[in-house]
């Protein structure tokens, strides 16, 4: 098992680790700073330094429980001491548009009573479908109005873990449908944003949305009946 660190600080840039196993998929570390693909946000990318060696990593994900860091370059041998560097540009702006995502299902969900049905980020643009019978450029624009003001709130973002039992009678959890997270996950990750929203996440975010910035609404597109999707951009 690989000790996440971005789990517990989405800030940490680097961090030393010992190489546990090298296959085909990528390199295995005991610990590392880079977040593993899931929850529709994307793997990290960065680099892997050691004593007469660099890898690069081009992506970082998850499978039976493994994490490996993806590299087409040469592999540092088992038992090599390195340092893992994210590409921190990158994340951060991955960490801005997660939270931003966040805010925005919250902000549909208070004052327009829809649910989320998917998204999808890159960093800096994202997409998010809801439960919406209707969607039009103005209905967009008002969303964007009342997001940037909910963002401009300053809300702290705090990583909690929750006992399971606790979790299933959150009712933003339930919402959220907390109870779909497979029964062996205790405690549960939960990413709280102050007074505005409260989900079961994996992902790295932000401290505060006031460091998220600007966010623009580019698109409304029905998707079919109650299924309605919203693009969002961030500022570089
Ligand atoms: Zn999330």
């Amino acid at each position: 098992m690989t000790e996440e660190l971005a789990a517990t600080d989405a800030y940490l840039r680097e961090a030393t680790a010992r190489v546990t196993d090298v296959r085909e998929e990528g390199i295995v570390l005991d610990r590392t700073v880079f977040y593993p693909r899931g929850g529709g946000q994307p793997g990290d990318t960065g680099t892997l330094h050691w004593d007469g060696g660099t890898a690069a990593v081009t992506d970082t994900y998850k499978r039976g429980g493994v994490l490996f860091h993806v590299t087409e370059d040469e592999s540092p041998a088992v038992g090599t001491e390195v340092t893992a560097r994210i590409d921190w540009e990158r994340r951060h702006y991955l960490m801005r548009t997660h939270t931003a995502l966040h805010v925005l299902s919250a902000v549909i969900w208070r004052d327009f009573d829809a649910k989320v049905t998917g998204g999808n980020m890159e960093p800096g643009r994202a997409r998010m479908d809801f439960e919406l019978e209707n969607i039009s450029v103005e209905f967009g624009r008002d969303v964007e109005r009342r997001l940037n003001e909910a963002l401009a709130e300053g809300h702290e973002v705090r990583v909690l873990f929750m006992a399971r039992s606790e979790a299933l009678e959150d009712p933003d959890l339930i919402r959220t449908k907390v109870n779909l997270i497979p029964e062996f996950v205790d405690p549960i990750r939960v990413i709280d944003i102050g007074t505005i929203d409260r989900q079961a996440d994996g992902g790295t975010h932000v401290a505060n949305t006031s460091e998220v910035g600007p966010v623009r609404v580019t698109k409304t597109e029905s998707k079919g009946k109650g299924n309605k999707r919203m693009r969002i951009e961030l500022d570089p």
